[in-house]
């Protein structure tokens, strides 16, 4: 295994390991994968990311195959069919988190209630319709729901967040997940202002270069 292979598959189990201790996942619930080359690595299904390593990720090529030994996760197809539609993406994390997750138990998505949004890519975070979880169904909606962004929530189940790495897929995992505690609080007081397109449409221009003088990680 070359040092650049090792190197990701342990980010990835950081990674992995961080979202339960960011409170983003509890238990054996969420996955995570990561493009490599000219195939992705995805976590082992139903396994508990304390106790797995970086030798149980589990390989695999573009049209589902696995390379090697392992059960992927169960949502390989989605975390699968990202990367090939997505060539901008090279990490899908998928997680429960409690306030996105009671947001998608109504089958609502988050508009623009707050600016920041836009972290996400658009106008809107979607909330992609009930399929089973495993399904191609499931899948499908997502690509759908993912549409120019790079975050969507999934209904009665949890969310999806992408990223070009890692870090970044973990930060906008954690940007929706506090957008989705900050709508549903203002929900509890009221009927949030909503901003308008135009303003999204500035917000979004702004996002283009917003940070992109400062260090990265
Ligand atoms: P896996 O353990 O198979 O990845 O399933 C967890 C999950 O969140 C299914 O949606
Ligand atoms: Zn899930």
């Amino acid at each position: 295994m070359t040092d650049e292979e090792t190197n990701l598959r342990e980010a990835l189990i950081a990674v992995n390991r961080r979202m339960v201790a960011l409170g983003l996942n509890r238990g054996r619930s969420g996955n995570l994968s990561a493009r490599f080359e000219d195939h992705f690595l995805i976590t082992p299904s139903g396994a508990d990311p304390h106790a797995m390593g970086p030798e149980n990720l589990v390989a695999m090529d573009f049209d589902g195959a696995v390379r090697g030994q392992g059960a992927p996760s169960s949502e390989w197809r989605f975390h699968r069919d990202i990367l090939v539609a997505r060539p901008e993406i090279n990490v899908v994390l998928h997680a429960h988190p409690i306030f996105s997750t009671a947001l998608a138990c109504l089958g609502r998505g988050i508009p623009a209630f707050h600016y920041m949004v836009a972290a996400a890519g658009g106008a809107s975070i979607r909330c992609a319709p009930y399929a089973t979880f495993g399904s191609q169904e499931l899948s499908d909606h997502a690509l759908a729901a993912l549409v120019a962004r790079r975050a969507c929530l999934l209904a009665n189940h949890g969310m999806i967040a992408l990223g070009e790495s890692l870090d970044l897929a973990l930060d906008l995992a954690i940007e929706v997940e506090a957008l989705a505690e900050q709508y549903g609080a203002a929900l509890q007081l009221g009927e949030p202002m909503i901003l308008s397109d135009v303003e999204m449409a500035k917000v979004l221009e702004k996002f283009r270069t917003y940070g992109a003088a400062g260090p990265k990680r």
